[in-house]
């Protein structure tokens, strides 16, 4: 395929830029894969132990611009974290080095102490799901949208996933249910639906680690609260790194780690960062939380 032909470093500057359509991007870097099956680390399914130690990164197309620093830290099986810090701060570029979107240039990143690039690629992405903050959804039935990450998954294996995602309701109103088609020539879904047909697809794979990014702008009350309670469904058992923008959801994670300028400047729990007199996060708190 054409693709292959690009160097990585091209790719990963490709992966970022339509990395925002998530579904769409999986299903390009899935091309790639034909590269990868040499790999003898083929679709473990893994605990989501995750590791940093000195991870620096630089995008290849602006050498000048350091990105992350030396980061350096260590996230257990089942550990929920939210990445908090200004914009630009390196947030979403962690989350593009964890998915492989980018190889890493200096240090190493770790998912249950193996180094990541040792693993078959799609084997690995099986492994993490993620909701992104926007989320564009492919053309096709709301069935293939959810069974995108599970192309074998049965309709009672889907309808359960919806219905966990609190979207079995909105389905099941259309005509079609579950055949309905959406995308450009079909139906429109509100971001809200969006959302749970994605955290359906999410549960249906049922990734040991998870990547949320949370919207910035708010979705209907309604949807909110559905959205809400479906993610916290999902994150249940999974190691989670949100890329939060919510104090309710900050509040409940088990760390906070505050990125400044591609450093980890502080890390703790809500309430232990509250505490740090004249800290970054009692500064983002004031300034930008309330
Ligand atoms: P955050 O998610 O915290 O807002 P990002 O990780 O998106 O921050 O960005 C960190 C820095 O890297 C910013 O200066 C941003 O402009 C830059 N950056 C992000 N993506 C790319 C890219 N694909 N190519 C070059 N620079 C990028
Ligand atoms: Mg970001």
């Amino acid at each position: 395929t054409a693709i292959i032909g690009i160097s990585v470093a091209g790719l990963g500057d490709i992966f970022g830029q339509i990395q925002k359509s998530i579904g769409a991007s999986e299903r390009v870097l899935d091309i790639l894969d034909e590269n990868d099956e040499q790999s003898s680390l083929q679709h473990i399914p893994l605990e989501g132990k995750i590791t940093f130690n000195n991870v620096s990164f630089i995008y290849p197309t602006r050498q000048d611009h350091p990105v992350l620093k030396e980061l350096n830290f260590s996230i257990s099986p089942g550990e929920k974290i939210a990445l908090v810090g200004p914009s630009g701060s390196g947030k979403s570029t962690i989350t593009n080095l964890l998915m492989r979107f980018y190889p890493v240039q200096q240090g190493q990143i770790l998912v249950d102490n193996i180094a990541i690039q040792e693993y078959n690629l799609s084997g690995y992405r099986q492994n993490i799901g993620i909701v992104p903050q926007e989320v564009l959804l492919f053309g096709g039935s709301i069935a293939e949208n959810i069974a995108y990450g599970k192309p074998d998954a049965s309709i009672e294996q889907i309808r359960e996933a919806a219905r966990k995602a609190n979207a079995l309701e909105f389905i099941e109103s259309f005509p079609d249910k579950f055949e309905t088609l959406v995308g450009e020539r079909g139906v429109k879904l509100s971001g809200g639906q969006r959302q749970r047909v994605a955290i359906a697809r999410a549960i249906l794979k049922d990734p040991a680690i998870l990547i949320l990014d949370e919207a910035t702008s708010s979705l209907d009350a309604q949807s909110e609260v559905l959205v809400q309670q479906a993610l916290e469904k999902l994150m249940e058992g999974r190691t989670t790194i949100i890329i939060a923008h919510r104090l309710s959801t900050i509040k409940k994670v088990d760390r906070i780690f505050v990125i400044k300028e591609g450093r980890l400047a502080e890390t703790g729990s809500h309430a232990e960062l509250t505490q740090v007199e004249g800290g970054i996060y009692s500064n983002l708190l004031k300034l930008q939380l309330q």
